[in-house]
This record gives structure tokens, C-alpha cells and sequence, in this order.
């Protein structure tokens, strides 16, 4: 089945086309035939690229004035790019759906319960899912024949306990307000954990893991026997570790302080814990990590206290989670950090050993965007880098919600 997998923002649209079904899932080769976004939406500068591997990225700039002109855009060109032979080739779409509450704890097929629900999330994330249901309402119109699935980023935590996801404030506000810890990432943090099991050949009752997914924003999942039990991103994707721009675990009251001092609105102090903290805020020059590990060598104290504030922050949360899980079987590395910076890794691990976790430094220095182990043979616990892959996942959602298959993961 070829299956258009959406992330739609407020003037972008990304999208992968991708070939799967129950055969390719099991032998892990359902493959993306072509991917592309779409950005500057609503300008006459829009930029359209689409690359249909092997051939190179085409890249266009044009007037695209809403999300509609977009998607009849992007789809023409895929149909130029001979990725479809005409629209009609694609069944099913898969959209990334940032917030889905209490409500949703799996991908579902949307209809107009189902939308209704996802427009009461809207006031959880304001920033994304207004802009995901708009992806929804225009694949409706560009393709009204095609089922539409959304898969939820916080789907994946709804298992956690709620001595994980109740914070202590009066109960009042979790009942008014829903205030508690969501999560997010969830299908990336879902995407390893199936991808680690496959590796090992484990069934989800045998293997407890600590993901770790660590790109510009970060968050880190306790997974007991295939379910979330606690994740460090909270009511909102602020909380746990350091981030690129964003703080992550910081005393409240020193917002106050700050608010106070500064005399900064509540809108100032949103855009600073959005925009101006984390890496970026520390280091007081980048949020990129590769920026900062140059600048760290050359001698620049900010930048390395940055990294290890970053990655301090990273081994506190592998004890937590360890506490939390009782025993642990594997570590896994994602994202654009984890998967590419041994440095990172190897100091967020380091002097592990007591709890089972030994690094092999050329293992280590080997991994770089690719799957493997990098803790040696003596380790107890396996540490793994894993790609992940959160598109692929989206897809296998979205067909099996479509045929109505259970998820097994
Ligand atoms: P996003 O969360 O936006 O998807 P990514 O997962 O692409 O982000 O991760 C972006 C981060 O990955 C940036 O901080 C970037 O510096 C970092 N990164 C990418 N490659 C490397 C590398 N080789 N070494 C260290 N950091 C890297």
C-alpha cells in the first residue's frame, strides 16, 4: 500500500511516500520511494523539493499561497517524478498529530468523532495541532475518496501509571484543566524500542528500556515490557532534559524571579523558554550541538559547560529511569545527536559502570548514523544507537489502522 505521511505546520508541509504492508513490515524492507516539503507556505517565495532517491532533489521556488496549493502541488510533482502514476496510487494518508490528550492511546482511522476530538486537544498544543488538522482537512479535500489516520505523539505515554503522569498540584487542576505529563515523541521513542526487540529477537514482555531521543528537542522514556511507564517531557515538550533553545527541568519560582525582575509578560517569558535557553542560552552562541563541540575543543567554557550540563542532565534521567524500570535491559540512542555524536554519548554514560552500562570506545566511534551496539561485550545492559524513523512508523500505522490489523507494538 502507498501511504502519504503528512506533518503539517503552520506554512510548511512535509510528506513521505511510502511502500508497506504486513510482509514488508515483517522483513523490515517497507521504504520511503519519495520525500519532500514544502516550506514559505503562503508567500510568493514558497520553496517545493522533492527527491525520489536515487534520483537528486528537484527544488522549486513559487508562489504557493495555502496548504491546499501545497499538497495539489507537491502530489503533481510526485506524479512528474514517476514516484505515482497518477494520485488515485495513493490509499491511505498518515498525519503526525502533535497532542491527542487522554483520548487517544493509539492511531485510529479520523472521522468526524474523531476530528471533534483532536479540536478539543487544540488548547493542549496550541502551535501544532491546529496546523495538523488543517494537513487533515485538505487531504480531505485533494484526495475525499482516501482514508486519513492520524497518529498521535503522545499516543505512546498514555500508559504511563499515575504516580508518573500526576504532578503535585491540587487535584482540581488535573480535573479542570487536565493538567499532567503527556509526553511526546512518542513514536520515536516507540520506533526504537520495536526496532531494539526486532534486533535482539525479543518479544515485548522480555526486554525494559531507557530511549533516549535527542535532537533539537529531547526527551528521554522508561519502556517496561513494550509500554511507557514514564517519560521526561511533561504537560508540554518544556520539561527533562536540556534542549537545543529549551531549559527543560527548572525551579518555577525562578520564573517568577526572572518575570519579576525583568518585568517580562507572560508572552516574553514564552519566547524565552521556547527560543533563548537550553544550549543556545548557556552556551550563548548555538543551539547546535556540532557548533559546540568545535567551540567546547577550542577552549570555550560556555560551550562546554553547555555539553555537560546536556549531557549531565541525560545520565541523571538513565538513573532515574533505572530506579523506575528495577532492571534494565538496553539503552538506546536516536535522534540527531544520539544517533551521530559518540562524544555525547560516551560522557553521558560515563562512569556508568556499577549500573551495568560499560561504552567499547570504538564501537562507539564507529556508530555514527547507523544502527548498532556501542557498549562492550561485558556491559549488562546493551547500548545501542538506533536511526529512528518516526515516518516509517506513521506509515505502518496508518495501514494496519486502515485494515483494521491491531498494532502488536
Ligand atoms: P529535530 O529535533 O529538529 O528533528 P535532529 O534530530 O535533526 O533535530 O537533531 C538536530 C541536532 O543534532 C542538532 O543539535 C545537531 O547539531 C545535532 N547533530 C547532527 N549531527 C551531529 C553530529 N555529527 N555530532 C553532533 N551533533 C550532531
Amino acid at each position: 500500500m502507498k501511504i502519504l505521511v503528512l506533518n503539517c505546520g503552520s506554512s510548511s508541509i512535509k510528506f513521505q511516500l511510502i511502500e508497506t504492508d504486513i510482509e514488508l513490515i515483517e522483513s523490515n524492507t517497507d521504504r520511503c520511494i519519495a520525500k519532500g516539503s514544502v516550506e514559505r507556505i503562503g508567500t510568493d517565495e514558497a520553496t517545493l523539493k522533492v527527491t525520489v532517491p536515487p534520483n537528486p532533489t528537484i527544488s522549486v521556488t513559487e508562489e504557493i499561497l495555502d496548504h491546499q496549493a501545497a499538497l495539489t502541488r507537491a502530489i503533481a510533482t510526485l506524479k512528474d517524478c514517476h514516484a505515482v502514476a497518477d494520485i488515485t496510487q495513493i490509499q491511505a494518508v498518515g498525519h503526525r498529530v502533535v497532542h491527542g490528550g487522554e483520548h487517544f492511546s493509539a492511531s485510529v482511522v479520523i472521522d468526524d468523532k474523531v476530528e471533534e476530538e483532536i479540536q478539543n486537544c487544540v488548547e493542549l498544543a496550541p502551535l501544532h495541532n491546529p496546523h495538523n488538522l488543517r494537513g487533515y482537512f485538505v487531504a480531505r479535500k485533494v484526495m475525499p475518496q482516501v482514508p486519513q489516520v492520524a497518529v498521535f505523539d503522545t499516543a505512546f505515554h498514555q500508559t504511563m501509571p499515575g504516580h508518573a503522569f500526576m504532578y503535585g498540584l491540587p487535584y482540581s487542576y488535573y480535573r479542570r484543566y487536565h493538567i499532567r505529563r503527556y509526553g511526546f515523541h512518542g513514536t520515536s521513542h516507540r520506533y526504537v524500542a520495536f526496532r531494539y526487540r526486532k534486533i535482539f529477537d525479543k518479544k515485548r514482555e522480555e526486554a525494559n528500556l531507557i530511549t533516549a531521543h535527542l535532537g533539537n528537542g529531547c526527551s528521554m522514556t522508561a519502556i517496561e515490557k513494550g509500554r511507557s511507564i514514564d517519560t521526561s517531557m511533561g504537560f508540554t515538550p518544556q520539561e527533562g532534559l536540556l534542549m537545543g533553545t529549551r531549559c527543560g527541568d527548572i525551579d518555577p519560582a525562578a520564573l517568577f524571579y526572572i518575570m519579576s525582575k525583568d518585568e517580562l509578560t507572560l508572552h516574553d517569558m514564552s519566547t524565552l523558554l521556547n527560543k533563548f535557553c537550553g544550549l543556545y542560552g548557556i552556551s550563548g552562541e548555538s543551539n547546535d550541538m556540532r557548533e559546540l563541540i568545535t567551540a567546547s575543543a577550542k577552549g570555550d567554557e560556555q560551550a562546554k559547560l553547555a555539553i555537560e550540563v546536556f549531557c549531565y542532565r541525560i545520565k541523571k534521567y538513565i538513573g532515574a529511569y533505572s530506579a523506575s524500570l528495577g532492571h534494565v535491559d538496553g539503552l538506546v540512542f536516536t535522534g540527531g545527536i544520539g544517533e551521530n555524536s559518540p562524544a555525547i554519548r560516551a560522557l553521558a554514560c560515563e562512569g556508568l559502570g556499577e549500573m551495568g552500562i560499560q561504552i567499547d570506545p570504538d564501537r562507539n566511534a564507529s556508530m555514527v548514523g547507523k544502527e548498532g551496539e556501542i557498549s562492550t561485550d561485558a556491559s549488562r545492559i546493551r547500548v545501542m544507537v538506533i536511526p529512528t524513523n518516526e515516518e516509517l512508523l506513521i506509515a505502518r500505522d496508518t495501514f494496519r489502522a486502515v485494515r483494521g490489523i491491531p498494532n502488536p507494538h
